[in-house]
């Protein structure tokens, strides 16, 4: 079923649950998992409700109160949250052999690596993405050799659209975009023009591009006007110098005009200069909000910070955002963006069963930026359970 499908069905699907949920003959209609009386959160059909959860098949069957049924499995989700299985667009789980499964156990159904290699190595981070459990893709990063601790296209010769364009040609079925990474540290006075063969390579097979902002010597606005409808933006919480909003805290009107044209903006946590509380509160001031949360994920996340996709999630509720909202962030809207989620990021009847259950706590919690400041929020996710094309994962440790 594609997305249009789904749309058009959903309004019938919420009204019709209860039908499709019974036997032929009336009786209760027998599932291969049924997800108990948990708080559904569901923003691709407006969706907040305490139900249960039916499993069919490898697909989700039905969404009901008090759903009459017998199940192969039950899994009781009462006090926790039920939402539609995590997707984080900006990972580097393809940079190690055991990223995927990590993640899997944090909720996250789908993952995109961005740029952990160029074209000189992408065949491991393409390998490792062919083999995870979970749906995912690669972006290829438009510096040849990859991440370099000198910098990606320091020299400028590295961003080498020949050997970019050879490399996706060869891995077309994993390939979805190309990374460009413009901080100053990592492109120097070459961000204009790296991210212009970016452009250039990603435009000849119609592909997306993905840029690393923050601390670029170019100026954002100058930078972003390369980037066309669907292209994302990574790290836009990235302080000055260049971030997305000037010291009089007026939104750069490049920035509006690209999310006006279609252009999307992602958190990126990260480590190092992607994130801080006062830009944060700025930004969010505005009105101007992500659309997608992510972590940029590497095997050292846990102790960083970073911790998982569901902290993740969790840092903005301090700054006005609801629950519904930041799930949206995870789940439908990283599923508009790369074709490979189009059918996931909801519960509609007929999707593919990834469901994530999450456990919303209340307490005092601190939360880090990339500058070592701490805030203290009251709630904070925590995952608890994944079901990945109808299958529970067994949780480890
Ligand atoms: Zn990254």
């Amino acid at each position: 079923m594609n997305r249009r499908q789904f749309l058009t069905t959903t309004a019938a699907g919420i009204a019709g649950l209860s039908r499709a949920s019974r036997g032929s003959a009336g009786q209760a209609a027998h599932y291969d998992l049924v997800i108990r009386g948990g708080r559904v959160i569901d923003p691709s059909i407006r969706l907040d409700t305490i139900a249960d959860v039916a499993v069919s098949s490898g697909r989700i069957a039905g969404v009901e109160r008090n759903l009459s049924a017998d199940a192969t499995e039950v899994l009781d989700a009462r006090g926790k949250l039920v939402v539609p299985g995590l997707i984080d667009i900006h990972t580097h789980c393809g940079r190690s052999a055991d990223g995927a499964g990590l993640v899997l156990q944090d909720g996250v159904t789908g993952w995109i690596d961005a740029g952990s290699q160029g074209a000189d190595h992408i065949a491991d981070v393409v390998a490792i993405a062919r083999k995870a459990p979970q749906q995912c893709r690669v972006l290829i990063n438009i510096g040849r050799a990859g991440i370099l601790g000198e910098g990606d296209t320091m020299d400028v010769s590295r961003a080498d659209v020949a050997a970019a364009k050879n490399a996706i040609a060869n891995n077309r079925d994993v390939i979805v975009g190309v990374k460009a990474r413009l901080s100053r540290d990592v492109a120097g006075q070459n961000d204009y023009e790296v991210l212009r063969r970016a452009q250039a390579v990603a435009s000849s097979f119609g592909l997306q591009v993905m840029i690393h902002m923050g601390q670029t010597i170019s100026p954002i606005a100058k930078l972003v006007d390369l980037l066309k409808r669907g292209d994302v933006v990574t790290h836009m919480f990235a302080p000055p110098p260049n971030s997305i909003i000037d010291d009089s805290g007026h939104m750069v009107p490049e920035i509006l005009a690209a999310r006006r044209r279609g252009v999307w903006f992602d958190v990126g946590n990260g480590q190092t200069g992607h994130m801080r509380w006062d830009t944060i509160e700025a930004i969010m001031k505005t009105g101007f909000w992500p659309d997608t949360f992510s972590t940029d994920w590497t095997g050292n996340s846990r102790t960083t910070g970073v911790i998982d996709l569901p902290n993740c999630m969790s840092k903005l509720l301090r700054y006005g955002m609801s629950v519904p909202e930041a799930v949206a962030r995870v789940t439908w809207n990283p599923s508009r963006i790369f074709q490979v989620f189009s059918d996931r990021g909801t519960l509609n009847i007929g999707a593919p069963a990834d469901v994530t259950v999450l456990e919303l706590r209340d307490g005092n919690f601190e939360f880090l930026d990339n500058f070592k400041n701490t805030i203290t929020g009251h709630q904070r996710f925590f995952p608890s359970a994944t079901i990945l094309g109808g299958k529970r994962i067994p949780r480890s440790g």
